[in-house]
Formats: structure tokens, sequence, C-alpha cells
């Protein structure tokens, strides 16, 4: 393996395969190279893929790509002990292309969207790790891999490793990310028949439902537990921070055992068969941990550059977009054929003025609030879940009472000050 090549790109993730498909595209001669058995193999997501972004790679994927069911609606839960107060959004026009989102399994989806690179005159080796970046004279010029002679060099590396990306550590690009800045995920597939998913998700056959859950999920820790619909299965997890995790004692699979257990989650996966099981790190550090994302003659794409939305949970889709932002500039360097920090900046800009960049800026904020004011997720949700079951029960109570029982109940011990301070803060980190 000492041939050289335009670009090798390291991870054949989203983000990997992106850019690797782009630059093969436009002519370039390309090695994507994954460390597991295939693409896939080793990729954790919930599963939700972002249709618009895959279509600036792909367009029309769906007619041909492994998807499972076409999102028509998204629900959030704010989720109590024994109750949950629910809110989100159906709309039928997402049953019908071009469509909205999908739930995909990424063993299956990963492996065909790689083999569209392949088709496009990507070379891809699996089952292959880099070990290391050689650098010569302040420049990438190849990988080390883990195979006899694994020696590869190119004009170009695609750091596309995913989170906690050690290459991108090894060459200075960022330290060991802290325990706020990375959530644990763990997760399971659980097996259902499709009309049993679709009486109890109220669905037509080909519809999909994802639900996002606060509160309880995470028993008050700053995280998320999820569900959502595939054809004949069920991806169900639940994440939290690592600090989370560390100061409250929290184990991950107690968690989603827990989550599992809920009186209000039980009923939807009752019978379901667990078929796999998996824990992966999401990148949830947001901007602020954004690390250095480009060097002479190397680019870091994807989760290896912290590129989450975890407040809307989209990370697939910035991965696209980075892994294909990247693979444009390193074309239009082989033009050039100047692959220098300078040259090869221009990702980093059209990164940020892209939606990426902007979203990430958006909330550059909001994982460290939430994080330094637990209230939001141990106080409030409980509060809101009393609240409505306070409303909704039927007591012969005239209702400007009830309200304003409701009203004193739930800034009784707290101050109306505190409650104004956490509003406006919750709404200056969302806004
Ligand atoms: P990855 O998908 O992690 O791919 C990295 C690839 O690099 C892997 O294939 C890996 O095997 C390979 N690799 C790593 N090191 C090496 C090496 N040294 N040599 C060779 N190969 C290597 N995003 C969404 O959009 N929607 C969701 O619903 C969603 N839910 C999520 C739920 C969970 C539980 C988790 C953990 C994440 C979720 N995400 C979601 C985030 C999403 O999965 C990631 O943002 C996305 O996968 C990032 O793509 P990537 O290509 O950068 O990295």
């Amino acid at each position: 393996m000492s041939e050289k090549f335009d670009a090798i790109v390291v991870g054949a993730g989203p983000a990997g395969t992106s850019a690797a498909y782009t630059m093969a595209k436009a002519g370039l001669n390309v090695l994507l190279i994954e460390r597991g058995e295939y693409p896939g193999a080793k990729n954790v997501m919930g599963g939700v893929l972002y249709r618009h972004q895959m279509e600036e790679m792909i367009p029309e994927f769906y007619k041909e790509a492994p998807v499972e069911r076409p999102v028509v609606e998204q629900r959030f839960w704010m989720l109590g002990e024994d109750s949950v107060f629910t809110s989100g959004y159906k709309g039928l026009e997402w049953a019908k292309e071009p469509y909205n989102n999908f739930t995909v399994l990424r063993a299956k989806f990963d492996q065909w969207y790689a083999s569209k690179a392949v088709e496009v005159g990507a070379l891809l080796i699996n089952e292959t790790v880099v070990t290391e970046c050689i650098v010569e004279d302040n420049r990438v010029i190849g990988v080390r891999t883990d195979r006899p002679d694994g020696d590869v060099y190119a004009d170009v590396v695609v750091l596309a490793d995913g989170v906690n990306s050690l290459l991108a550590k090894s060459l200075g690009f960022h330290k060991e990310f802290k325990p706020e800045e990375v959530a644990l995920a763990v997760m399971e597939v659980i097996n259902l028949p499709a009309e049993k998913i679709e009486d109890r998700f109220n669905l037509e056959p080909n519809q999909g439902t994802t639900i996002e859950i606060f509160g309880d999920a995470t028993k008050g820790a700053l995280g998320t537990g999820f569900i959502y619909t595939n054809k004949t299965s069920i991806n169900i997890g639940v994440g939290t921070t690592l600090s989370g995790m560390i100061k409250l004692k929290l184990r991950p699979y107690d968690l989603l055992d827990y989550l599992k257990n809920h009186p209000i989650v039980r009923p939807l996966i009752g019978g379901g068969e667990p078929m796999e099981y998996a824990a992966h790190l999401i990148p949830e550090g947001g901007f602020h941990s954004m690390p250095k994302i480009v060097g002479n003659g190397v680019v870091v794409v994807g989760d290896a550059g912290q590129m989450v939305n975890s407040i809307h949970r989209e990370g697939s889709n910035m991965a696209m977009t980075s892994g294909r932002l990247a693979a444009e500039t390193i074309v239009l360097a082989k033009e050039a054929n100047d692959f220098s920090a300078n040259m090869l900046d221009t990702y980093r800009i059209r990164l940020l003025e892209s939606f990426v960049g902007q979203d990430l800026k958006k909330y550059k904020d909001a994982t460290h609030t939430f994080e330094s004011y637990p209230q939001y997720f141990k106080e409030y949700i409980p509060m809101i879940n009393q609240a409505a079951s306070q409303f909704f029960t039927v007591d012969g109570i005239p209702k400007r009472e009830k309200q304003k029982k409701i009203f004193k109940r739930l800034t009784e011990g707290k101050s109306k000050l505190g409650m104004v301070q956490d509003i406006y803060r919750a709404w200056k980190v969302m806004k």
C-alpha cells in the first residue's frame, strides 16, 4: 500500500462517505479507509436521516436507499414518573414524495451509501485502522495503517473518524474532550411486527414516528431519551452528558432499563425482542468545543469536528454537509495544486457560513447553560406534569380558581424573580 492518492478519507460514516463520494465524482483518485468489517458495522445513531442534505449528495436517494420509514410525526414528551406532557406535529405531506426525514438503520444505510462512493470511483478498504497521520515538514502527507506495509500517501487527508477523533488529537487539533462536552448514549433495536408498530403509534404502513423524551427518561439529568419507529423494529435509547452521569452516579444501562420499564413507555415496546444493543459517544460541546478543522494537507469533518446540534438531534446531516464542503474545497485545491492550510481554509469559511456553522453558533451556550442550571430538567418538567394533571382533572373547582391554585402551587417555595431569570436564560440560549 504505498500508492499515492489525491485524497485519503479516514472513516466511512456519513461525513467520510460524503467527502469520498464528492471527490471521486469530480474525478479525484480517492481512498476511503474504514476500520469496521463494513461501513456501518460500528456506527450508532438514533436513526433519523435528513432528506435535504442527503439529496444534495444523491437526488431521490430514497428510491433505492435502504430507508426504514418516512417520518410523518415528531413528538416531544416531558416525562414525569407516571405521566407525560406531550406536544408535537404530524404532517401527512411528509408521507409523500419528496418526504421530510427517514428513519434508517445505520448498518444497512452506511453500507449502501459507501457503495455509491465506490460506484463513482472511490476505493474502499474495510477492516483497516488508521493509526496515525504521516507528517513531513509540518504537512500531513499520508496515513499509517495497521496493515503490513500500511503507509499510504495523498495530497490531502480527510479525518472523518468520528467523535473523539484520536487522529485530530494527535495532530494537536484538540485536547481530550471534557465530560461536559460529550454525551454517552445507549440504545437497543427491538423487533416488533409492522402491524403492531402501526397500531401502537397510530401509523399507516410506510409512515414513521419519532419521540424525543425529556425529564424522567434521564432521571432529571441533562439529556434525552428517544423512540423511533423502523419497518419492523423500534429504536429506543437514552443519552446524557458524561458529567451528568458522573454527578448523579447514573449507569447508562440502568438508565435504558429504567426507560424501557417506564409505565408510559412499556406498552409501546412490550412483547418486542431486543435484537441489538449499542453504546456510543455524541459530541455535545457545540460551537465552543469545535477543534481546529484545517491544517496543511488535512481537514476534519463531521463528529470529529464536534459538529452536532444536540438541541435538534442533528448530526448526520451536519456530517454530510461538512464532508461535501471539505471535498468541494479539495477539488479546487487540486486544480490550484495547493494543499496548504491557507487554501483549505475555504472549507472552514464555507462551513461557518452554512447552516452547520450558523446553528452551532445559535446554540453555542445551550448545553453549558442547561448543565449549569439543572432545574430545567429536574424541577420544571415534574412541575409541568403536575400542573397539567390538575388542569385536566374535572373536580367541580371553577376554572379561574383552579388556575390560581395551579399558579400558587407552581410558585410555592420558589422565588418569582428566580423563575423569571430561568425563563429569560432559557430564551436567551434558544432564541
Ligand atoms: P461516524 O458516523 O461516527 O463515522 C466515523 C467512522 O470512522 C466510523 O465508521 C468508524 O468506524 C470510522 N473510524 C474511526 N476511527 C477510525 C480509524 N482510526 N481508522 C479507520 N476508520 C475509523 N444524528 C442524526 O442526524 N439523527 C439522529 O437521529 C441521531 N441520533 C443519534 C443517536 C445516538 C445514540 C448517537 C450516538 C448519535 C446520534 N446522532 C444522530 C449523531 C450521528 O450519529 C453522528 O453525528 C454521525 O454519525 C456523524 O457522522 P461521522 O461520519 O462524522 O462519524
